[in-house]
Formats: structure tokens, sequence, C-alpha cells
């Protein structure tokens, strides 16, 4: 007995230096293409892309589940090219993520106009009808994706969420210019650095035991329900 626990602890202190040897690759080759924008510029070759619109992300719908498909380079130079598009506007794109085997992953929105593009929005019937998916309201495709995509498309909205409303300096009113990679956006007037915004949250979940308190808004999918939840006021403890 003693024998099998001490092989059991090994294995399972193997999986969790491996896990942790795999976070830590993960999060220096993350903390690398922020830095680099060469090193980003490069990844995107190799890299695959979400595709939103208007912060929609594009999905296609698989029985009771939606799949977010990714895309290469090569095709989204090619669907660009398609409707008119400079390939300039994938320098619009954000980091989201990457895999163990360091693909880098972005997110790029063909519907939002940033101050630095000259191109327009790319109309949503026509690229869904090419990429033959819709661009489905994230919060109420939340609960049909699989966990990994739900995370990574929350993260790549909220990316281009906050690229999308921090266009210029709060300071100065001059342009900003988002790095390669979408970690910060810098004023070239007075160098001010903005990266994203963190806004804490508190979720509650009411219970007596056996029960609990859930809540739904108008607007959620039929079934759906969920906890409490709010936003942290600066000061409130
Ligand atoms: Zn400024």
């Amino acid at each position: 007995m003693s024998l099998y626990c001490g092989i059991a602890c090994r294995r399972k202190s193997f999986w969790c230096y491996r896990q942790l040897s795999t976070y830590v690759t993960k999060t220096r080759y993350l903390f690398e293409l922020k830095e680099d924008d060469d090193a980003c510029k490069k990844a995107q070759q190799t890299g695959a892309f979400y595709l939103f619109h208007n912060l929609a992300p594009l999905l296609q719908k698989s029985g009771h589940q939606y799949l977010a498909p990714q895309h290469s380079l090569l095709e989204l130079e090619r669907l660009l090219g398609k409707f008119g598009q400079d390939s300039q506007r994938i320098e619009d794109s954000v980091l989201i993520g990457c895999s163990e085997q360091q693909e880098a992953w972005f997110a790029l929105d063909l519907g939002l106009n940033s101050s630095s593009s000259i191109n327009a929005s790319l109309q949503k019937p026509e690229v869904e009808k090419e990429l033959t998916g819709s661009f489905t309201e994230l919060r109420k495709a939340l609960y049909q994706l699989n966990v990994k995509d739900a995370s990574l498309l929350s993260t790549a909205q909220a990316l281009l969420r906050w690229h999308d409303t921090h266009q210029f300096c709060s300071r100065s009113g001059q342009p900003t210019k988002k790095n390669m990679a979408g970690s910060k956006r810098v004023c070239s007037s007075n160098q001010i650095i903005y990266y994203p915004q963190m806004a804490p949250v508190v979720i509650t979940l009411v219970s007596d035991g056996t029960r609990c308190l859930l809540a739904r808004q108008s607007f959620f999918p039929k079934g759906m329900y969920s906890a409490l939840a709010g936003f942290c006021d600066i000061g409130l403890s």
C-alpha cells in the first residue's frame, strides 16, 4: 500500500511539475510576444485568428453547441483581399493566448473602425456567408461553447473593447497607437502608456444549504440562470 501511495504521489508531483512547467513556458512566450513587435508579427505567420464583428465572435452551430472557428494568416489575407481590404488591417489584431505548442492565438474585429486604420468595416452578411458562420452575441452563446473557447473569446472581447474605447490619450487628446500584441497603447505626443483595465467583480451564491437563489435577465436564452454578480466600486471593501 505504501509503495502504491509512493508511486501515486510521484506521479502526481510529476504531473504538477509538468503543468507548472507548461504554464511557465507559455507565460514566458506570451510575455516575449507582448514586448517584442517583431516576434509577435512572426508569430502571426503560424498563429490562428478568431474573428469578431462589432465585438460579436464568429461562431458555427453544431447541434446544441457553438464552435469558434480559427483562421490562418493566409486565409485572413485572402478574405480581406476578396472584400477589397488591405492586409495591413491584420495589425489591428490582439494577442489572446497560445497553445502548449506555442501556436499564438489572435483576435481581430472586422466591424470596428480603428482610428489608425483607413479601412472601412466589412459588411457582416457577406463575411458570414463567406466564412459559413454567424457573428453571435457572446453572452447568448457563452454556455454553449467549450470551456477553452468561452474563456478565450471572453478575453478577446474585453481586449478588443478596451482598444476600441481607448484610441485617444486622455491627457493630450492625441491618437494612441497599440503595440503589435495589443498589450498596451502609447501616446506618441507625450509617451504615456495605457494598459488594459481590470474590473474587479463580486459573484455571490445565496444558498440555504439545499437550494440556491438564481436570477435571469429577459434576454438570456431559455433555461439560462445565473448567480448574482456586480462590479466593485472604488473604495468598497
Ligand atoms: Zn498624450
